[in-house]
């Protein structure tokens, strides 16, 4: 391997960058190394001082109206730039939806590998870094490591804890950089039509699948939710099939972490599991004591979620009140 020093953090998602600082700092010790953090937009610069009270020993900051927006060309063409001028060893991107591809054509204008959507990353005594992806429909973790330089992975949000913000000095390097003419214009902005609950945030969650028979029922599991201060989600066939809900929890949908996850008439298929195996808590609500979701719930319920989430409901107030 090269002389490649340096680990790096960029995601256009701020969130996402804290978290991939958490990790990357934890890397970078190990390497015995720098951890910089990029950061890329229009009239920036107060979130540099962010990033190192989060554990970025430098900044480098790329601040330009031309990049008020996310633009795939003008932002890769400043990242390939960064890397080539001064070489990073690692090179993590959060694994968005512009994030991805992104980091797929960096790699591939490095010369270099890419591998996506690690949820889990460690080095080894040689300085490789190891990326662990869950693979086959979720039912196995694929290891993966680099044969060069720079070592760039994808990582998907909420796979790593946000660090604690600490009182840290760093050096926030402005870079002029000549942004690329893009290739591309956009011509029209519109907000996706989602639903305004952010399954992903929720602490409280309960879910529903093809078990609940009418769309008003799912009153049932809103009330249930409101008891708990929660929210309320669903299984894909849900969105895909009934469109009932906007989003879905799962491999293909969101990934969820909450303390308390509820699957109410959900029967638990690997590809559903895969977006809740990190929850705290699982408690399934399912009739047929075969359903597989039995097999990861902490807590199981046989029972009719009609007759059980009313008397849970109940319950619950008297418990709170
Ligand atoms: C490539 C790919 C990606 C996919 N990604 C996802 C994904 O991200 N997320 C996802 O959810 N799915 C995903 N799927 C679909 C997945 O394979 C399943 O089809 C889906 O998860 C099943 O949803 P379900 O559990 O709601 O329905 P079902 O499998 O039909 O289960 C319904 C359950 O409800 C129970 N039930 C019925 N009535 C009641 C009642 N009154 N009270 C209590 N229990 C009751 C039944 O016993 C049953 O277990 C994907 C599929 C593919 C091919």
């Amino acid at each position: 391997m090269t002389e490649n020093k340096g680990v790096w953090v960029y995601s256009e998602a701020h969130d996402l960058t804290i978290e991939m600082l958490g990790k990357g700092r934890e890397l970078a010790d190990k390497l015995q190394t720098e951890l910089t953090a990029i950061l890329i937009g229009n009239n920036v610069h107060d979130e540099a001082n962010e990033l190192i009270r989060y554990g970025a020993d430098k900044v480098y900051l790329v601040d330009n109206p031309a990049l008020e927006h996310f633009q795939a060309e003008a932002y890769l063409g400043i990242l390939h730039n960064l890397a080539m001028t001064y070489r990073p060893e690692i090179l993590l991107i959060g694994s968005t939806r512009n994030g991805k591809p992104l980091a797929a054509r960096l790699a591939t204008r490095l010369d270099t590998g890419c591998v996506p959507d690690c949820a889990r990353l460690s080095v080894d005594e040689n300085r490789r870094l190891i990326g662990e992806r869950i693979t086959y429909g979720g039912n196995a973790v694929a290891k993966v490591t680099f044969k060069s330089q720079p070592q760039v992975a994808t990582v998907p949000a909420r796979a790593f804890e946000k660090p604690t913000p600490q009182t840290r000095n760093g050096q926030v390097i402005k870079l002029d950089v000549k942004v690329e003419e893009p290739k591309t214009q956009v011509v029209e902005r519109k907000p996706l039509e989602t639903s305004s609950v952010n399954v992903e945030e929720a602490e409280y969650l309960v879910c529903c699948g093809r078990g609940l028979e009418k769309k008003d029922d799912k009153a049932l599991l809103e009330e249930l939710a409101n008891v708990l201060g929660g929210q309320v989600g669903c299984s894909r066939p849900l969105v895909e099939d009934r469109k009932w809900f906007t989003e879905w929890i799962g491999l293909s949908g969101h990934k969820v972490k909450p303390k308390l996850y509820m699957a109410c008439g959900i029967s638990g298929v690997i590809q559903h599991v895969a977006g809740i195996r990190d929850s705290k808590i699982i408690v399934a609500i399912n009739k047929d004591p075969e359903a597989p979701i039995f097999e990861i719930a902490d807590y199981g319920v046989v029972g009719n979620l009609y007759e059980v989430l009313p008397a849970l409901k109940d319950a619950l107030k008297r418990q709170l009140q």
